[in-house]
Formats: structure tokens, C-alpha cells, sequence
């Protein structure tokens, strides 16, 4: 029988998984397959520093070659996963190669939803409609980001958010469409997205919010020439980049009868429906015990520490996955950090004033906090990271008095274990 660990999907989650397998002792060949044909890199800078021009390409490898050498992990890219069979303990690459595993991680991430229009042809995509999920994507947006350039971002989400901040500081000329009424509407409350708006606003990026894209005119080579929203309002472009949220890639799993639920459905340890299969990352649904149900995270945090779970469960040990879900971004001079997810909050407190740029907002339902947004502010973040994951209950009038430190009225931190 095999002593082989698979690990399909060679992104934050499937490096970590990999490397951390060897670390918790797996003593078999551990194999990571990746589709995209260079080393894992960070895909967090895409949108910010590397888009800005801040970082090299070769600057965001999660790891070098070296490392996954030392431990002897065989790191395989440009290999795409066909399929997986958990009865017979294989899986089929694209090129009709078969492999064997003893246990099988997938770690196989999401990917970005495709803008749909009239007007666009999916037979004959231009060369300027772009997603933001690679550093081929990247380099194909950014080779397109001049000075002068009219880039359309549609969506108001994080990443496009992001790359609004960073194409405006190359001199690209920005406009940004968003469907809902106000900014990153699906995970922050109304507060912090008036400030976020402010911000790109007085930057000069024209955010358009309420808009309904009605179709897109396309030139004889099927590149976007404008955009026409409901209102009549006709966006002329040189790029459009779409930013409407991903769909997890669940296709493996669930072509081989694997519980799939907006992802592959994982328990506390990491492991799916099928005997021997874990995943970990973006593309799982977990339970959260602090949330009381089950959610699917994109973030990185999420990816590395799912990724510890998962290998520490393939290694015989059990560490359950309880983290707090956490998320940074960066946009212009504001460096943002949320903790904790905003479901059914009935009041806030604002910390600080806004007009200094450095402020947080505690979403609370009755006394409990539920979820808190920083700006300029790491301080509070980790005391609010604390606060949110082990449910401390602090006076409003503590949370909207910023002389007061939160580190202050937190209670001494539980023994390991305990
Ligand atoms: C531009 C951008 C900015 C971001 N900014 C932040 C941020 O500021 N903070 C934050 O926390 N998160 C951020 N994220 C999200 C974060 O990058 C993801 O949550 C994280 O990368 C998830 O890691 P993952 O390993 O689960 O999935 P992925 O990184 O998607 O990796 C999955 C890998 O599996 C490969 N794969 C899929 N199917 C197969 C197959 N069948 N065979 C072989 N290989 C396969 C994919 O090609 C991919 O390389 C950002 C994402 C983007 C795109």
C-alpha cells in the first residue's frame, strides 16, 4: 500500500499543508501538484504592492525551491488534477499519469466569477477584460496600467478596491462600479465603507455605487471599448477588470461524491466526507463554533491555519480548527484589519475619530462584539482579535474612549490548553 500524501492545489493552503505535514512527522513521499507553472507565491501583493510596482515578481514566492527540498516535499507545478478517486486511493492527472496516495489533501482554492453582458462574447474575449486571481493576471493588468489609462473596476469588493488604490497611485484613471448601494458591502458596515469611500474619492477615483451594468460595447477584435449602465451612463475604457467574488473549485470533490455545500464541507479536523481526504482553504466550508455554523473564508489567515489542522490531522494528531477569522487590506495610505464576521449586528461604537485616519468600529449585538474594523490602528486590532474570539464583554463607554487602551480591560490570557 501506498505511504504516499497527495496534496492537490499549490497555493497558501497546499504549501503550508505540504510543508507542515513533514514538520507534525509524515515519514512517507509527500507530492504537491500545482496547476499554475511556477512556485507558490502570495497572492495578497497582486492587488497592492506588486500591482503597484513596489514588489518583483520574483519577490513573491511564498517559499523558495529550497525549502520544499529540506523537507523533502516534491513540488510538481504545471500539473493539473483531473480527477480523484477515494475508493481506490488515486487520482489521474490532465496528461492521463495515475498516482497513488495513502491520504489526499485538496487544497485546490477558488476562482474568480467572469462578468457576464450583453455585448461581451465568451467565443471571442477581447485582450482587455481581465480577473485579478494570478500573477498572470497581474502582470496582464499592470502592463496595461499607464499613466492616463481609463481602467472600469467593476465591483466594490476588496481586491477591487485594491487595485483601484494601486492603478490611481500608477496614474491610471479609475472608475469604479458597484452594484449595492455603498462599498464592501457583504463584510463591513456602513461607517467604515463611507470612510473607505471617502478615501478613494479624494484620491480622485470616480466610485459609482448603485450602478446596473446593462451592456458592453465591444470593438471588431472583441476588446471593451465602453461600458453602458441602466442609468444611460456610458464609460469609455481602455481595461475593464472584473472583481465580483470567486466560486470555490469544488469540481474534484464533487465529481467524486465528496459533500459539497458553497465548498467542499469539512469538519473541526479538516476532514471531508470521503475516508482519508482533507482540504483546506478557500475552497471549504467549516463549522465555526464561534459563529455557530458553518462558513467558507477567503483569506490567508484561514488558508495557513486550516492548512495546520489538515496536516496535523493526517499525521495522527488532532488540532482542531478554531481560529477567528481575520483580514488586512491596504489602500492608499490605510492599512485595514477586520476581525470577526458582521451577522446581525444591532448597534456600533466608533473609536476615534475618522478625520485622523486611525480609528476602529465595534460591531455589537447587545453586549457581544461580533466583529471589529481597524484602520491605521494595530493596537487595537490585537486586543480586538482577543475580544472577538473569546467573547470579553468591555463598557461601550471603554470601546469610544480611545484614551482608554483595550489591552487594559482584557482579562490575562487562558493557559495553553485551557
Ligand atoms: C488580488 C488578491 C488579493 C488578496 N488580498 C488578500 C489580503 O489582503 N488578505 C487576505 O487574507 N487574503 C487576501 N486574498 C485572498 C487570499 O489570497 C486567498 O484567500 C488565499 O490565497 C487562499 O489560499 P488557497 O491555497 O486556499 O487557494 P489559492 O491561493 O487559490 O490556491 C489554490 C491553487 O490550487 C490550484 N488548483 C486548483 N485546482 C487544481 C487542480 N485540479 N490541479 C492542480 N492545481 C489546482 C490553483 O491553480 C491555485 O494555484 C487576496 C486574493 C487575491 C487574488
Amino acid at each position: 500500500m501506498s505511504s504516499t500524501a497527495i496534496v492537490v492545489g499549490a497555493g497558501n493552503a497546499g504549501a503550508e499543508l505540504a510543508l507542515q505535514l513533514r514538520e507534525q512527522g509524515w515519514s512517507g513521499d509527500i507530492v504537491l501538484y500545482g496547476e499554475e507553472s511556477r512556485l507558490p507565491y502570495h497572492r495578497p501583493p497582486l492587488s497592492k504592492t506588486f500591482m503597484a510596482g513596489a514588489l518583483a515578481a520574483d519577490q513573491l514566492a511564498i517559499r523558495p525551491q529550497a525549502a520544499y527540498d529540506r523537507a523533502q516535499v516534491r513540488l510538481v507545478p504545471g500539473a493539473h488534477v483531473q480527477a480523484i478517486d477515494p475508493a481506490a486511493h488515486r487520482i489521474t492527472l490532465a496528461d492521463g499519469a495515475v498516482a497513488e496516495y495513502a491520504v489526499l489533501a485538496l487544497t485546490t482554492g477558488a476562482r474568480p466569477r467572469r462578468l457576464a453582458l450583453p455585448g461581451l462574447d465568451p467565443q471571442r474575449p477581447g485582450n482587455n477584460l481581465h480577473v485579478l486571481r494570478t500573477l498572470d493576471d497581474a502582470q496582464a493588468i499592470r502592463a496595461r496600467c499607464q499613466p492616463g489609462s481609463r481602467l472600469v473596476v467593476v465591483g466594490a469588493g476588496y481586491i477591487g478596491l485594491e487595485l483601484a488604490a494601486s492603478a490611481t497611485a500608477l496614474g491610471a484613471r479609475v472608475t469604479v462600479l458597484e452594484a449595492l448601494p455603498r462599498v464592501l458591502a457583504r463584510v463591513t458596515g456602513i461607517e467604515f465603507a463611507a470612510f473607505i469611500e471617502q478615501t478613494h474619492r479624494a484620491a480622485g477615483v470616480d466610485l459609482r455605487l448603485g450602478i446596473r451594468l446593462e451592456r458592453a460595447e465591444c470593438a471588431a477584435d472583441g476588446s471593451v471599448c465602453a461600458l453602458v449602465c441602466a442609468d444611460g451612463s456610458r464609460i469609455e475604457c481602455d481595461l475593464v477588470v472584473a472583481g465580483i467574488g470567486v466560486e470555490p473549485n469544488v469540481e474534484l470533490a464533487r465529481d467524486a461524491g465528496l459533500a459539497i455545500d458553497n465548498g467542499i464541507v469539512v469538519d473541526e479536523l479538516a476532514r471531508t466526507s470521503a475516508t482519508d481526504v482533507v482540504a483546506a482553504g478557500d475552497c471549504t466550508n467549516h463549522p465555526s463554533a464561534l459563529y455557530g455554523r458553518n462558513i467558507r473564508l477567503e483569506s490567508v489567515p484561514n488558508a495557513l491555519e486550516q492548512a495546520r489542522t489538515a496536516a496535523a490531522t493526517l499525521a495522527g494528531k488532532a488540532r482542531p480548527y478554531r481560529q477567528v477569522p481575520w483580514f488586512w487590506s491596504d489602500q492608499f495610505d490605510l492599512k485595514t484589519k477586520s476581525v470577526g464576521l458582521l451577522t446581525g449586528h444591532d448597534h456600533t461604537v466608533l473609536r476615534g475619530d475618522p478625520s485622523t485616519r486611525s480609528f476602529a468600529v465595534f460591531y455589537l449585538q447587545g453586549e457581544r462584539i461580533l466583529a471589529v474594523d481597524t484602520v491605521n490602528n494595530s493596537p487595537d486590532f490585537l486586543a480586538a482579535k482577543r475580544i472577538v474570539a473569546e467573547d470579553i464583554r468591555i463598557p461601550a463607554a471603554v470601546l469610544g474612549d480611545p484614551t482608554q487602551a483595550l489591552k487594559d480591560h482584557l482579562p490575562a490570557p487562558r493557559a495553553a490548553g485551557g
